[in-house]
């Protein structure tokens, strides 16, 4: 067996890649930043029969608990970007869908505001056939670039074999690069209509909760739903037998590898599939599914409001960053179930994987504390925090260190930061001592202030 490319990580958890956060590990894994990453990384595991397996935003996937027996894809860098020339949106394969959406409707283009509701890549949407709100990705896709170990080859919607959310894209298969034909339109119209979207969506379906999104076909799309789920069923079943490599779930969920796919869920979602024979059945679930996600969320956002009153929930830090950034709450409590918007750019912690359990502990929840505890005003201006020489330290974007020991009387030791960094007579600092709240000590010339006011 030759060795793997240089960027190729070995026995590498993919449970964080997918919304629901459940599985196992890869045996190999690697990020392709460009075709010729990508190019690469297939002929070698075409040459030593490795199976491939592409991650999207993994909003609807399944790991098998027992993990991947192959090479896992996270397209990332120019596989993963958004450009257009005139009415031709260009996008990588791992470009986030709702992102491809909001840019086009930045550059007046029209056609893919659907988009902005469905949680995956644009690779996954192709793959799946995603839609929503009656736009259809095969209406605006011209043509997707697709990458096997045998090389490239373009093609058209009309050569995907397109039907209810599934494509005849197979595994071995990696959608490098789709090209949208869009239609001029007014910029300010275009995000209106997506932002009523994300209205109704909003008002449709519970938010932070971990699914697949929609876990049953909708009935306006095909009447004879009962049909469809025994179908389903019956497909898997058949494929399970069989021993095949993907299963399709009742949900559309794909399983990237064997039936057993997490196996807990996969089993619920069967059970769930042989015991609904009518569309009245399903409701009554969905009833049940979206109040229990209505005490998740109400416990949740009780458990992370600083006042005890109900709002939004908030992450005030999160663990790793980007695409893969778990929430964290202000008093440390691990919020796997809300999204962090990729811009979010909140302090990430020193920590890369979450403790079992749901929340931190130990020198890493002193800092989730503090960082939990910084005024409004201020959040935007941290950068990180850290265990310095003295406990924690928190670093402004400026590069101002505010020295904080640790979180103990952390709302007075923030107020007292704050009035130091509002101070008309201060220009520039190095750092601000927090041990003594009531007496903060401070020094330096290097570092201009924010523009507090
Ligand atoms: C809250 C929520 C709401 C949702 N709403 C909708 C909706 O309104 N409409 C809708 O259609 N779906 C919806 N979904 C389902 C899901 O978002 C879509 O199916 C989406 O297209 C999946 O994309 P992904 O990038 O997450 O793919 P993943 O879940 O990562 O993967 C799904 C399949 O696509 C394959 N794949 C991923 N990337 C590539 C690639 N580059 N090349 C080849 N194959 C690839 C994977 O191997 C796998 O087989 C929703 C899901 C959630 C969680």
């Amino acid at each position: 067996m030759s060795g793997p490319p240089a960027e190729v990580e070995r026995d590498f958890s993919l449970a964080r890649l997918t919304t629901v956060r459940t599985g196992g590990n890869a045996v190999w894994f690697a990020r392709p930043k460009s075709t010729d990453d990508l190019s690469a990384l297939l002929a070698w595991a075409g040459a030593e029969g490795i199976s491939i397996g592409t991650i999207g935003s993994g909003s609807n996937l399944l790991v098998a608990d027992d993990g991947f027996p192959g090479l896992a894809l996270k397209l990332d860098g120019k596989l993963a970007s958004v450009s257009h020339e005139g009415e031709r949106l260009l996008c990588g394969g791992g470009a986030r869908l709702p992102s491809a959406a909001a840019k086009a409707a930045g550059w007046g283009l029209s056609g893919l505001e659907f988009g902005v509701n469905i949680p995956g890549t644009v690779g996954g949407a192709v793959k799946m056939n995603a839609n929503a709100y009656g736009g259809q990705l095969a209406e605006v896709l011209e043509s997707v670039d697709v990458c096997t170990p045998a090389g490239r080859e373009r093609r058209t919607p009309e050569q995907l074999g397109f039907s209810y959310r599934s494509s005849n894209l197979g595994e071995q298969e990696v959608v490098g690069f789709a090209s949208f034909r869009l239609q001029p339109g007014d910029a300010e119209a275009i995000k209106a209509t997506m932002a009523g979207m994300r209205e109704r969506r909003h008002a449709a379906q519970p938010s932070g909760i971990k699914t697949f999104g929609s876990t049953f076909k909708n009935p306006e799309e095909e009447r004879a739903e009962g049909r469809q789920l025994r179908r389903e069923h019956r497909r898997g079943h058949d494929r399970r037998r069989s021993g095949a490599d993907g299963c399709r779930a009742a949900a559309g969920a794909r399983a990237l590898r064997g039936g057993a796919g997490a196996r807990g869920a996969a089993a619920r979602r069967d059970r769930l599939a042989r015991g609904l024979g009518s569309v009245r059945r399903a409701l009554v679930v969905g009833i049940v599914l979206v109040a229990l996600g209505a005490v998740v969320y109400w416990v949740a956002v009780r458990e992370s409001t600083v006042e005890g009153h109900l709002r939004a929930p908030l992450a005030t830090a999160t663990i790793g960053s980007g695409s893969e950034a778990i929430a964290v709450g202000p008093r440390g409590e691990i919020l796997v179930w809300l999204p962090v918007p990729e811009d979010a750019q909140l302090p990430e912690l020193p920590i890369s994987t979450p403790p079992k359990g749901g929340r931190l502990s130990g020198p890493v929840l002193e800092q989730a504390l503090v960082l939990g505890a910084a005024p409004a005003k201020l959040r935007p201006y941290i950068e990180s925090s850290y265990l310095g020489e003295s406990g924690v330290d928190v670093k402004l974007r400026s590069g101002i260190e505010l020295r904080f020991g640790d979180a103990s009387q952390a709302a007075l030791k923030w107020k007292a930061a704050a009035a130091v960094l509002a101070d008309p007579a201060i220009e520039a600092l190095d750092y601000v001592d927090l041990h003594a709240p009531r007496r903060p000590a401070f020094d330096g010339s290097g570092h201009t202030l924010p523009p507090l006011g």
